[in-house]
């Protein structure tokens, strides 16, 4: 049986940080992949939010997404083109309000998004939006929520709440994630920065070793229903 997913991240590359080998290996099953990003990138390099300034690097992160997307598989990302790290700024209903009106109309089963202990507050806030717009109603198609770990936020946090308990082989589609975040070039820095090729690779062998594989993706389990 064919699923429906939704990725729901709050910035382009995360979703590639995340779930790239797993969303890779849905898409390979035949499953259905939609991706949300919520904010826009970039902006939030300048102290105050002008995408006028921004505008080569904001279109040339709408074609990373896009391209990235076509090589995990999965289908054209959806932008929702809220302020880069200052979703703080925006009201909380408003988000959930565009989330909801995409897992209306995609129907998802399983959902992917942030934990809610990243270091980073757009992080944080989808993560929230998520919990509310997929909120376990009678009749909802959704039967899985994970939290996903990403790099320079995930174990940024003090509290290092992130406790996977769902692992993925991301051996089979490791290079897809590579060739995907390759072509985020802009977002990633040169090693030790924790947005490395080297540091991703690095967790991937981890979290693969705490389950006896080479490579794996790491989970957090929110929410999971068997009917
Ligand atoms: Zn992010």
């Amino acid at each position: 049986m064919t699923e429906t997913i939704l990725v729901i991240a709050a910035h382009p590359d995360d979703e590639v940080l995340g779930v790239g080998a797993t969303v890779a290996r849905h898409a390979a099953a035949g499953d259905a992949v939609h991706t949300i990003i919520v904010a826009e990138g970039a902006t939030s390099r300048d102290a105050q939010r002008n995408n006028a300034a921004r505008v080569d690097e904001l279109i040339a992160l709408r074609q990373s997404a896009a391209e990235a997307a076509a090589i995990l598989g999965t289908s054209q990302p959806i932008l929702l083109g809220l302020p880069d790290n200052r979703l703080d700024s925006c009201d909380l209903l408003d988000i959930v309000k565009k989330i909801e009106a995409v897992v209306d109309r995609v129907k998802p089963s399983v959902i992917y998004t942030h934990h809610a202990g990243d270091l980073n507050v757009d992080h944080q806030i989808v993560h929230e939006a998520v919990l509310v717009a997929c909120r376990p109603l009678p009749a909802s198609p959704i039967r899985a929520i994970y939290a996903f770990e990403t790099v320079s936020a995930t174990e940024w946090s003090p509290q290092q709440t992130f406790l996977p308990n769902h692992f993925v082989d991301a051996g089979p589609t490791w290079q897809k994630k590579m060739a995907a975040l390759s072509i985020y070039e802009s977002e990633m820095r040169p090693f030790p920065h924790a947005r490395s090729l080297e540091a991703v690779e690095a967790l991937a062998k981890w979290r693969g070793s705490s389950v006896g594989l080479n490579k794996a993706e790491a989970f957090q389990i929110i929410r999971q229903l068997q009917c």
